[in-house]
């Protein structure tokens, strides 16, 4: 594995994810970018600054037709508002969250409604700073391609194991698959893949 993320790491450079300016603008990034493109993510996260909303307190009082709005450029936007409101009621409840360990965290927002595997580790990685390897479609295609298979936990498990507990490397290796999948395996580059060609595992 990490001969991969060197290998990703020569062709596109350091990502130096996640582009946000607070850990809970990284929250609110996590529920929005759900199906739809990161260009219409930042269109509704400047929406939510300009109007005084990108912090917990504010976002959880926030009308709901109004924070529809907002946020209607990223899709699935009456379900978005919802999720915001209930994760930022989430966090205004629990201001302490992120001190507690990556695994109870995730724990914690896993019950939340809307909040599935990715978005809970996207949260603890990227906003809480704790190890927790993202697996998202990218991941999955890629593991596949190299004949590897299996569910959300078995991929993060092997992810996990082959690479040292390093939060910089989990952050930066997930934002070099997805660099790579939407550049590679979205653009059905597949002719070009230095991935599958060579076995780096
Ligand atoms: S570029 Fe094509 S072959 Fe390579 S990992 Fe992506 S989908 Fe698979």
């Amino acid at each position: 594995m990490i001969k991969i993320y060197n290998e990703l790491l020569n062709q596109f450079g350091h990502k130096n994810w996640w582009p946000a300016d607070t850990p809970f603008e990284v929250v609110v990034g996590a529920v929005l970018t759900q199906q739809t493109k990161w260009e219409n993510v930042e269109k509704a996260i400047r929406n939510l600054k300009d109007n005084g909303l990108m912090a917990a307190k504010p976002l959880a009082g926030a009308d709901l037709s109004n924070l529809e709005g907002l946020v209607r450029c990223t899709g699935f936007y009456r379900q978005k508002a919802k999720r915001l409101k209930d994760i930022s009621t989430f966090f205004y409840e629990n201001p302490d969250i992120f001190e507690k360990p990556a695994e109870d965290i995730r724990e914690m927002l896993l019950d939340l409604n809307g909040v599935g595997e990715e978005t809970a580790d996207s949260i603890v990685l990227y906003a809480a700073d704790k190890p927790k390897f993202v697996i998202d479609a990218y991941t999955k295609r890629i593991c596949a391609c190299m004949g590897i298979e299996g569910d959300y936990g078995e991929l993060q498990s092997l992810f996990e194991s082959s690479i040292p507990q390093d939060v910089p490397l989990y952050k930066e290796f997930h934002a070099l698959i997805v660099e790579y999948g939407k550049q590679f395996c979205g653009k059905k580059r597949c002719s070009e893949c230095v991935l599958v060609e060579n076995d780096k595992m």
